[in-house]
């Protein structure tokens, strides 16, 4: 029997009264296939103990440790008795609220114990922990409660922990054995997974870690797997015969464009626009992500796209994130594409209805090739001859609602959608499961490695002098900051009173602008075009230069606190240097927060780790270069819903796989499951099964 055919009610298990049955259902749990399927949430690893002083704020560690005295505190006022226990490198307290806690008669001075508990700085310092589970050092074998790896399914509620965890143990016990695996027998052997049922038994009460990796690397790749099954069949449905466009390949247009480059293209650009002729050559429309580190040169790949279906007779449209970067392509492309006698035109919300209005009937007519801008190319107003080709540059800027609206603009619109994160790939293959890759892995030559510097707050007028000597030699630099104007609450520079700075005080000798988002679009123009032209040397900035400018002349990027800004925006903004011929700089200047708020109290209580984790982060930029290994630092420092926005914006959630995480099973499971479909198109689904139960909550188009 299937798991998900186990809808037997918790009641039939032994133990499981009226009382329990009822707490079990208030944490939505009634059936037998429920109780096994609700996931661990993490474990306590009780099978090793690890020094106080390795405590984890996230989670609680087991540990050994002594008593060394009876304590007191003050609690509303009356005397309160805590624990301090001592190990090789820490001392912790336990304090105990209640009046005669049972905890001060049960932990006796000198005696050692295991500890299980959740240990964090209270506010004077200490180590604490205010709840634990614990026993004599002296225990072993099978009385002991130690020794094994547990479940955590809440993590705030015990009571409700333990329940089931006896309630899923039981479970196990009574039906594990007679569970069917989904997945093919073939496919078990070849990935080298567990059965269903050993997996569920693993995933919940694992023997070792490593049992469980293999244990949850079985469920996520069941769940993986019938994901893209059914990403496969939508996608064979929509693949049509597919039948040569006859004119298309001549490619007159991108070879005229090649012959007029002043470069070579790189192996990764020729890669992929061949890859993306191929698709515009058939009958189904083009849904590609193009991946490529900032400065791999995507821009020009878009542009040969472009070229492919212009020379159709058919419109192409490229909508960029900012104004900025939109006025920016839309400059390249006139320089690089009117020559070739295409029709290249400038859209945004801010083009005014007078002049709007001829350029709307203009594209309507079929009267330009090709349109730059932001999304308002897609708003309503908007309605185009015959648009066979949609580019989104940066495209994580953008929700995943607003592809309808694009595909809306035509009759079967190719999709190309740049980016230079790893992030969005890994959900734009999960949300529009029917995306091809094309990843531009190679540099245009010539490019300098950006050397990166750390810098305290402190130093800051070393790396201004350096910054100097730059300035003399030509060169122009950015200066990046949080903040765009001062915020009293808030003791961070801000690009405002620093522009003022730098050209009053520090560089007066050479000009400055100031550049952020409250600026207005046309303002903004006119000093990027002079910083561009070189008529303006330091452009001090918030991270609105992020996203794509392109100054090769500009060689210094110093952001200062960059302790605010994640790793991938520092990568990002340190893409905006080495773009020309000579050698560039990053500086980033932080200030230690954490050392400076601390000071006084107990900074020496702080571990070295607390300590550092600020530099260690930076310390990421000095030794990665590549986009794709930082963002997976940045993953590991910032946690996956906050980069992915999977957390704010309700994406589709999984059962147990996170497409993130789990991205090479996500490839992998693609693979065999289109080859599966390759064999038996008429493959379907388990019915009920946990990807059915997933269609059910995600967005409708995944289901289409
Ligand atoms: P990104 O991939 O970050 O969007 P861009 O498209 O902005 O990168 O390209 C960065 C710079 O590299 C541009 O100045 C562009 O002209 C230049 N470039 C693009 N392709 C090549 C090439 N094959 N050889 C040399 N320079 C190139
Ligand atoms: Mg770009």
């Amino acid at each position: 029997m299937f798991v998900r055919e186990l809808n037997i009610p918790v009641r039939s298990i032994k133990g499981i009264g009226e009382r329990k049955a009822l707490k079990l259902c208030e944490a939505g749990i009634i059936d037998i296939a429920a109780v096994l399927t609700r996931f661990p949430k993490d474990y306590e690893d009780r099978s090793r103990s690890v020094p106080l002083i390795d405590y984890n704020k996230q989670r609680n560690i087991c540990t050994v440790a002594q008593v060394i005295a009876h304590s007191t505190f003050r609690f509303k006022g009356e005397l309160r008795t805590k624990i301090v226990i001592e190990d090789e490198t820490a001392r912790a307290v336990i304090p105990c609220f209640f009046k005669g806690d049972y905890l001060a008669k049960k932990l006796v001075v000198g005696d050692e114990y295991r500890i299980s508990g959740h240990f964090e700085r209270n506010k004077y310092g200490e180590l604490q922990s205010t709840r634990i589970d614990f026993e004599e050092a002296s225990i072993t074998g099978a009385s002991s409660k130690f020794g094994g790896i547990l479940p955590v399914y809440y993590y705030s509620d015990n009571e409700r922990n333990k329940l089931l965890r006896g309630t899923v143990l039981s479970a196990l016990t009574l039906y594990a054995n007679n569970i069917e695996d989904e997945l093919p027998q073939e496919i078990i052997k070849s990935e080298a997974l567990f059965s269903k049922s050993r997996a569920l038994y693993a995933l919940h009460f694992p023997q070792s870690m490593t049992e469980l990796e293999t244990a949850r690397k079985t469920l996520v790749f069941e769940e993986l797997f019938f994901l893209e099954i059914i990403v496969g069949r939508r996608r064979r449905r929509g693949a049509a015969p597919a039948q040569e466009y006859s004119a298309s390949t001549t490619r007159t247009l991108q070879k005229k464009l090649e012959s007029r480059l002043p470069f070579a293209l790189t192996n990764g650009q020729r890669k992929a626009i061949d890859e993306i002729n191929a698709d515009i050559g058939c009958a189904v429309p083009m849904a590609r992500l193009l991946q490529g580190d900032v400065g791999s040169g995507k821009t020009l790949v878009a542009f040969f796209a472009a070229l492919a279906v212009i020379e159709t007779g058919a419109q192409a449209a490229l909508m960029a994130p900012t104004e900025l970067l939109a006025r920016q392509h839309a400059e390249t492309a006139a320089n690089l594409l009117e020559p070739l006698g295409l029709r290249v035109a400038f859209l945004t919300g801010n083009i005014k209805q007078t002049g709007r209005k001829p350029l709307l009937t203009a594209l309507k007519n079929g009267e330009i090739d090709f349109i730059i801008g932001t999304h308002a190319l897609f708003s309503r107003d908007v309605t185009y001859k015959k648009l066979a080709l949609a580019i989104i540059d940066e495209q994580h800027r953008f929700g995943v609602t607003q592809r309808e609206s694009i595909l809306a603009k035509g009759n079967g619109v190719s999709l190309l959608m740049m980016s230079a994160t790893p992030i969005p790939r890994t959900l734009a293959m999960t949300i529009f499961g029917d995306m091809d890759v094309s990843v531009i892995h190679d540099m245009p030559p010539g490019r300098k490695p950006v050397i990166t510097h750390l810098a305290r707050g402190e130093n800051e007028m070393r790396v201004y002098e350096f910054v100097r000597d730059e300035l003399n030699a030509g060169r122009q630099a950015y200066f990046v900051y949080p903040l765009i104007e001062q915020n009293d609450e808030l003791a961070l520079k801000d690009a405002e009173s620093m522009q003022k700075r730098l050209s009053n005080e520090i560089f007066p000798q050479f000009s400055s602008e100031l550049l952020h988002s409250r600026i207005n679009e046309e303002e903004k123009r006119a000093i990027m075009r002079r910083f561009r032209l070189g008529e303006t040397k330091i452009l001090v900035a918030t991270s609105v230069v992020e996203v794509g400018v392109d100054v090769p002349n500009a060689s210094c990027m110093v952001i200062e606190h960059a302790e605010r800004f994640g790793l991938s925006a520092l990568h990002q903004l340190r893409g905006r240097v080495g773009r020309g011929t000579h050698q560039s700089y990053c500086f980033l200047i932080y200030a230690q927060k954490e050392s400076i708020e601390l000071a006084g109290t107990y900074a020496e209580l702080l571990t070295n780790e607390e300590r550092s984790r600020e530099g260690k982060r930076l310390m990421v930029m000095l030794n990665e270069t590549d986009g794709f290994a930082i963002a997976e630092e940045d993953l590991k420092f910032r946690g996956y819903g906050e980069i992915t926005g999977t957390e704010q914006s309700g994406f589709m959630r999984l059962g147990i796989a996170d497409p993130l995480r789990d991205l090479a099973a996500l490839e992998r499971a693609r693979k065999l499951a289109f080859a599966i479909l390759d064999e038996d198109p008429s493959l379907s689904l388990p019915q009920n099964s946990v990807i059915a139960r997933v269609l059910q909550r995600s967005p409708p188009f995944l289901t289409a």
